[in-house]
């Protein structure tokens, strides 16, 4: 199954190899033509040292990958998510503040040193590919991805494609503004769902409901375990303890997704919405059942609400890394729109199966599922 026969006719394993390149650690996989991810390889970015350095850590990285596969497989391309805007036409990075670049041409400057056609896009672009090709929109006309992080990305599905838009700027649904007279986002508005329910605003609630003097061990524990920012695993630490500022705060942050879930469901009336990100790999159903019992609240039409699926990432780490190589094989022509439309939906038991399962699992299930 993972065996194919390449282009030049002769018989050997075939795949891209997908990087989730972040602006502190960058993520590489094997992707076999099932959107099954393996021999995945960390390492982290250190964007400091400059996009050259970080580009050659980047090329190493895809070389220890490539050396655990088969000696004669054959590598379609070398797909990347890049964290911010790029000019995926030309291969170059317009403009990613988290790696410090600005307009690098990450195509040209990788491809000779790993021998192969590199594609790029952005890494939720990518990741909502990801779920969309191998992942819980399998086969879905419409749907939309969250991804909660940082700040919030997303992207919407249309027709079984990734919506480009007319300027192609679709998708920043990060920057629907749910109340206006909130907080101030990066972005200059006021309100935006990324102002009240990423990561950056739970940890700024968090710290300010301490100050008011709600009682709390946050700080302390994430002191205790060396981090500077609410790690996911601090977010699950402070559910568990039941920390009562962090409760409080991020219960709003879910009824603000909620609200926002229920927009985009009355707007579009997709068949999935998928959250992702740190929070949603590591919650799964705890941080997203809140959310959907809140949009349902709120959805206009109450008819078969069952049939919209509110849903967390099946794929996890690896849905950049599958959907950046779905993407690269779009692009070389070597799968068609039809043929990722036309796969198999996964059926609801299976879905709750690929939740409860471990990641690398349910890449595999998925791409079971498919094949
Ligand atoms: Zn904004």
């Amino acid at each position: 199954m993972t065996e194919s026969t390449s282009r030049d006719g002769q018989n050997r394993p075939t795949y891209c190899i997908g990087v989730d390149l972040g602006g502190t650690k960058m993520l590489a996989g094997a992707v076999d033509q099932a959107g099954r991810v393996t021999h995945i390889e960390r390492e982290l970015t250190k964007p400091e040292d400059g996009a050259q350095a970080v580009i050659e850590r980047l090329a190493g990285l895809v070389g220890r990958v490539r050396g655990q596969l088969e000696p004669d497989a054959h590598i379609e391309a070398i797909a990347v998510g890049v964290p911010g805007g790029v000019d995926s036409l030309n291969g170059i990075v317009d403009k990613a503040p988290n790696l410090g670049w600005e307009h690098v041409p990450l195509a040209s400057l990788l491809q000779p040193l790993v021998g192969a056609p590199v594609v790029l896009d952005n890494d939720v672009r990518v990741a909502v590919m990801g779920e969309h090709g191998y992942g819980v929109g399998r086969g879905a006309k419409a749907m939309v991805g969250i991804w909660v992080g940082t700040g919030i990305g997303g992207g919407i599905v249309i027709d079984g494609r990734l919506w480009q838009g007319t300027r192609g700027v679709a998708g920043e649904i990060g920057h629907s503004i749910i109340d206006p007279n909130g907080p101030r986002c990066p972005c200059g508005n006021r309100g935006c769902i990324e102002a009240l329910a990423s990561r950056t605003s739970i940890e700024r609630d968090v710290r300010k409901e301490i100050k008011k003097g709600t009682k709390s061990r946050i700080l302390s524990r994430m002191k205790e375990k060396g981090r500077v920012q609410l790690a996911s695993s601090v977010v699950a630490w402070a559910l568990r303890k039941e920390d009562r500022a962090f409760i409080k705060v991020f219960r709003r942050a879910q009824k603000n997704l909620g609200l926002f879930t229920a927009n985009l469901v009355n707007a579009l009336d997709p068949e999935v919405i998928v959250f992702g990100g740190g929070i949603a790999e590591r919650l799964g159903e705890q941080f997203v059942g809140p959310i959907r019992d809140e949009a349902r609240k709120h959805f206009l039409s109450k008819r078969d609400i069952e049939r919209i699926r509110i849903v967390p990432t099946s794929l996890g780490e690896a849905a950049p890394v599958a959907g950046a190589a779905l993407l690269a094989r779009l692009r070389l022509g070597l799968v068609t729109e039809d043929e990722i439309r036309s796969a198999p939906r996964p059926d609801a038991t299976e879905t709750a199966q690929e939740t409860a399962v471990e990641v690398g699992e349910s890449v595999a299930l998925a791409a079971l599922a498919m094949s």
